[in-house]
């Protein structure tokens, strides 16, 4: 129970990744504030977690918008952990996008984690530890057409990371980055299967993920056991082609 006395903030919690992400660092003993926008999803995950002796309370925010993702902030309070996991993606050819979806993925896969570690990070500071993990994806280091605005917001978030890591360090703040390749989430789920397919042939083992073997990465990175790192980014993608041959 090494996060035994800790709070963990999990944004978008009420599903896919950051639900099992939730569950993983209960377990370990951690209290969790679970964040989404869908309250019954909320409380069946405060239910799974109290139901294997964990803790947890639901906190239900839209994190498009500047003054709920504040009001998140406030509410969640003293937070040793925050992972910024809430996330939308939408593969469009550029000349398919509008201006409003961009601006949602900027202000949801950027913008609000920027707007927590602003509201965050000074607190973990003055209490001398804190560890931040923020979700980003391989698309982000992978070009590949359609998937523009998307790569684009979370290779800002991937910048962010080592910035706050070097601004941080010295507070006992840790801040690194998950990069999942293709993982099986109810986001995934309402895409196309035959294309989901076709991204995890671009890795090495050929398959897609469970969302187990992703949260299992974002709970080292939160926990004391990743003490000497900060400003990584850890892929947790399968591999790339050239290592699998
Ligand atoms: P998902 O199944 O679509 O779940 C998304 C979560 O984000 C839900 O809990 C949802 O909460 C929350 N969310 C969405 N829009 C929100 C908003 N406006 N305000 C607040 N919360 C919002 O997602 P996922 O596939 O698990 O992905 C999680 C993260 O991993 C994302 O950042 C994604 O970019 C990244 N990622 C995923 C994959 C993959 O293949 N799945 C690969 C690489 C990276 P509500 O439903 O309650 O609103």
């Amino acid at each position: 129970m090494g996060m035994s006395g800790r709070t963990a903030l999990v944004t978008g919690a009420t599903a896919g990744i950051g639900r099992v992400v939730a569950m993983q660092l209960a377990r370990e003993g951690a209290h969790v504030v679970v964040h989404g926008r869908d309250a019954e999803r909320g409380a069946t995950v405060v239910k799974e977690i109290q139901a294997v002796g964990g803790t947890a309370q639901f906190v239900q925010a839209d994190l498009a918008d500047a003054e709920d993702v504040q009001r998140l902030a406030d509410v969640a309070g003293d937070v040793d952990v925050l992972v910024n996991n809430a996330g939308i993606y939408k593969f469009l050819p550029t000349k398919d996008m509008s201006a409003d979806l961009f601006d949602l993925h900027m202000d949801l896969n950027t913008k609000a984690p920027y707007l927590l570690v602003r509201a965050l990070a000074p607190g973990m500071a003055e209490r001398g530890h804190g560890s931040i993990v923020n979700i980003s994806t391989l698309a982000a280091a992978v070009p590949t057409a359609g998937t523009g605005m998307y790569a684009a917001s979370k290779a800002a978030l991937e910048q962010l990371t080592q910035v706050w890591a070097a601004e941080y360090a010295k507070d006992g703040v840790r801040v690194n980055t998950v990069a999942p390749g293709p993982t099986r989430t109810p986001g995934t789920d309402a895409m196309d299967p035959a294309t989901l397919q076709a991204v995890a042939d671009t890795t090495a083992m050929r398959r897609i993920a469970e969302p187990e073997e992703v949260a299992e990465a974002v709970v080292f990175l939160a926990s004391d056991r990743a003490s000497y790192i900060t400003g990584a980014l850890l892929e947790v993608a399968g591999g790339r082609p050239a290592i699998g041959g």
